[in-house]
């Protein structure tokens, strides 16, 4: 029988812990690298330069890689000819796990179920880890760790599917709950799948499969044909958003345009037939109209800028959106100010103002003035397409683009 001393497993895995809160592994980093040189989208690719920048950061100057620093979980394969001497092992575990978060600043995330408060004082700091032990042959101890954030937490589902839904219906439970995650677990997402067994088993192996090493295939020729299935079809639903009904009706989900480092950004109201056909925000007349206006007022080019909407799919007939379609959408607008931090927000027309503040203002009265929003300046003006439909409103638009202008 071989022998392994406790404070060794501790030494081991608080070294590990540490460094996972501070490191992304090799594969991870390779994935998101590979994907910043395919991405096409200027906003993606800066958000995924940002990870870059923030992993490089981290690893060289030993800090966690986000501030939630995760649940602890462990699966720890024992083998049948070890023994720990000197404690249990999952004593060890637990102790490495306290000091690791503790001396290297982690925060401790776990919480009392109901009334939440937190359990570092009683349990003890971000304990009691998860751990998951199997019974192994041979004489080691394998011990797989990952810092599990509360985001993607969150948003795992598992279901009991009838043997008649067959692959089908595991593709659509998939889909199903990476679509209602949306935005929440924090992109890039890896996704865990588990198949079979029993509802326990099926949830603790989705959570093993966020181990394999990102973009490997696997081994069985079968479930490898399955997954690329549903990679396939899951890459098509991050442009297909369903989080409201008019995904139904539109042809393109219109998210926005320009420059991600924009100093000025425009917000619109939602995307109109044209825009819904070429997927693109402000074409046709009214997207003619506010390139001049950005032009020929005030003499910028219109790909310096940043364009967006309240909403990113067309409503029917051009109708105002309602207020659940909003509550839907508005949390990707809000992420693209927070990637842009522009210096200026330009709302256009009554709908964009509303709803950024939920303020029913006229725009009549709301234009023109400064706002605040999160310490972003906003200057509320007319919508386009109503200075297309009254031209004689467009003198106090120009007032409102000069008054802009002062501030860029
Ligand atoms: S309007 Fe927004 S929330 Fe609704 S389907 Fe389109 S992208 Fe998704």
């Amino acid at each position: 029988m071989r022998e392994i001393k406790y404070e060794d497993i501790v030494k081991s895995v608080k070294a590990m812990v540490m460094h996972t809160a501070t490191h992304l592994p090799e594969d991870a980093l390779n994935a998101i690298k590979k994907a910043y040189e395919e991405e096409e989208s200027e906003v993606a690719k800066s958000v995924l330069k940002q990870i870059l920048d923030n992993a490089k950061l981290a690893a060289d100057e030993d800090r966690p890689l986000c501030q939630d620093t995760g649940l602890a979980v462990y699966f720890v394969k024992v083998g049948e000819d070890v023994k720990v001497v000197g404690g249990s092992l999952k004593k060890a575990i637990n102790e490495a796990t306290e000091q690791a978060y503790k001396e290297g600043y982690l925060r401790a995330s776990t919480c009392e179920c109901f009334d939440r408060h937190n359990l570092k004082d009683e349990v003890g700091y971000n304990l009691p880890a998860v751990i998951h032990f199997d019974i192994v042959e041979g004489d080691k101890i394998d011990i797989e760790y990952a810092a599990k954030g509360g985001g993607s937490e969150n948003v795992s589902r598992a279901t009991v599917l009838a043997p008649a839904q067959g692959k089908e219906g595991i593709k659509n439970f998939v889909k199903e709950v990476i679509s209602n995650a949306g935005p929440n677990p924090c992109p890039p997402i890896i996704v865990g799948v588990g198949i079979g067994g029993t509802f326990e088993v099926a949830a603790k192996s989705s959570k093993h499969a966020l181990f394999r090493e990102a973009g490997s295939e696997n081994p069985d020729p079968v479930l490898n044909e399955f997954e690329k299935e549903i990679l396939e079809e899951l890459n098509k639903l991050t442009k297909n958003c369903h989080l409201c009904n008019l995904s139904k009706t539109r042809t393109n989900v219109v998210f926005g345009e320009g420059n991600p480092n924009a100093t000025l950004m425009f917000v619109g109201e939602a995307p109109g037939r044209d825009e819904d056909l070429q997927g693109r925000p402000f074409v046709g007349r009214s997207g003619e109209m506010l390139t001049k206006m950005i032009e020929n007022v005030l003499f910028l080019k219109r790909s310096d800028i940043y364009i967006a909407n309240i909403i990113k799919c067309r409503p029917p007939q051009n109708r105002d959106p309602e207020v659940e379609e909003v509550d839907a959408c508005k949390g990707y607008l809000l992420e693209q100010i927070e990637i842009i931090k522009p210096k200026i927000i330009v709302t256009l027309g009554r709908i964009a103002f509303r709803y950024l503040f939920n303020d029913t203002t006229p725009i009549t009265k709301a234009r023109g003035k400064m706002y605040d929003f999160n310490g972003i300046k906003v200057i509320p003006t007319y919508h386009p397409s109503y200075l297309l439909r009254n031209p004689s409103k467009k003198k106090e638009a120009m007032v409102d683009l000069k008054f802009i202008k002062e501030f860029l």
